[in-house]
């Protein structure tokens, strides 16, 4: 049956399929500099028997294979792009090491972006070389898109859109999610706050008012006070809030800082919108300006400016029977599967405001993402391979085998 014979062709070319996968780790690709490894895979896909399959002009690499007709289109869309390397030894190796190393059962490929998400990148065109080699003709359209700069923003993806129309009736997102079902994630927002003193010389600082002291005030607040009481919701989980970056000037040591301004990450949910962090910011500055009179703080009203409304998704399986057909049938390859969100955001969410049902699927596990751990299980890179090739067996539909 087509099933197994998609995970004969994967266990029969098992040294090519990590091959490639070793091959676009070996090519550095941080953000803005993707352009090589949208060549090589779009060389790939068309070497593999893709109708088309271009390196565009924004550094993603977009591949399809057309179906037969009257079935649906699968997008499986993952990021070419990586964090900086930082200090992780030997970041584009790319080698097949004994996984105890990260506490893991087995071998694993090691790299920058092996985890996020060469592995799942590679897996998604492999799927489509298993899909042509086997004589498998889908209905619906099948659609690979490595998309570029996801790290920093998502232009990759958005520029497949805008320049390419490149969609899918259904949108598959290979983020890593540990061989589960994610379904969508929460939103985030930047908030920063201002904080503004009295310079003076730091060697009579009785004689200025220090914006830093008075920025830490504020920033202990919010981590005692606002941050524990922040709410909970059943489906997105709880809101984050941390301080990440903190800035003063002028900078010299010898002079008390008159300015202080510090930023803040919060991954929230439709619960507790950007305007509800919003005042509850404010609230802890007049609180603190009612008992200092030189308390002087000023809430950025960044997010409600650039960000209109909620950045996170969630595809509701009540509201999209695709949801319940994608798990089964990914069940029907690994077993039972858990449906779950990602704690970090995706590109899912630009489809998901577009309407598209959006699922996320994709081996390795988030805890290695951005780390010097970064990783994959061949076993589950193997795996995502023969789930993605029967994902699109079944929501494209199968013409002839
Ligand atoms: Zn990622």
């Amino acid at each position: 049956m087509l099933r197994g014979r998609i995970s004969d062709w994967i266990e029969a070319h098992r040294d090519e399929c990590v091959a490639l996968l070793q091959e676009i780790i070996q090519i550095p690709s941080p953000s803005g500099e993707e352009q090589r490894v949208a060549e090589c895979l779009a060389a790939r896909m068309r070497g593999y028997g893709f109708t088309t399959a271009i390196a565009d002009g924004a550094g993603n690499a977009l591949g399809t294979i057309r179906g037969a007709g009257g079935g649906r289109s699968l997008l499986l869309n993952g990021h070419i792009d990586h964090v900086p390397v930082g200090q992780m030894p030997d970041p584009y190796s790319g080698r097949v090491v004994d996984g105890s190393a990260f506490g893991m059962e087995g071998k694993v490929v090691y790299g920058r972006a092996a985890s996020d998400m060469k592995a799942a990148v590679a897996a998604m065109v492999l799927a489509g070389r298993a899909l042509n080699e086997l004589g498998i003709s889908l209905k619906g359209d099948l659609k690979v898109a490595a998309v570029s700069r996801e790290e920093v923003g998502g232009a990759g993806t958005m520029s497949s859109i805008v320049d390419s129309q490149f969609l899918g009736d259904v949108v598959l997102i290979g983020e890593a999610t540990d061989m589960h079902l994610a379904l969508g994630h929460r939103g985030s927002m930047k908030f920063g706050v201002v904080v503004r003193g009295r310079s003076c010389h730091a060697s009579a600082p009785e004689r200025g008012v220090n914006a830093l002291y008075k920025a830490l005030d504020m920033i202990r607040r919010i981590r005692d006070e606002l941050v524990p009481g922040l709410p909970d919701h059943p489906v997105y989980g709880r809101v984050s809030l941390v301080v990440t970056q903190i800035d003063v000037s002028p900078k010299a040591s010898n002079v008390v800082p008159e300015r202080c301004v510090f930023w803040m990450d919060c991954r929230s949910h439709p619960g507790y919108p950007a305007e509800r962090l919003y005042s509850d910011l404010k609230g802890i500055a007049a609180e603190l300006r009612s008992v200092d009179p030189e308390f002087d703080a000023m809430v950025l009203p960044t997010p409600l400016i650039n960000e209109r409304g909620f950045t996170g998704f969630y595809t509701d399986p009540a509201a999209n029977p695709v949801v319940g057909e994608a798990a089964q049938a990914i069940g029907e390859v690994l077993g039972p599967r858990r449906l779950g969100m990602w704690t970090f955001a995706t590109d899912g969410r630009i489809y998901s405001r577009l309407g598209l049902p959006v699922i996320g699927f994709g081996p390795g596990e988030e805890r290695f993402a951005h780390t010097e751990q970064d990783h994959v299980r061949v076993v589950d890179f193997l795996d995502a391979v023969r789930v993605y090739a029967w994902l699109a067996c079944r929501i494209c539909g199968v013409s002839k085998n």
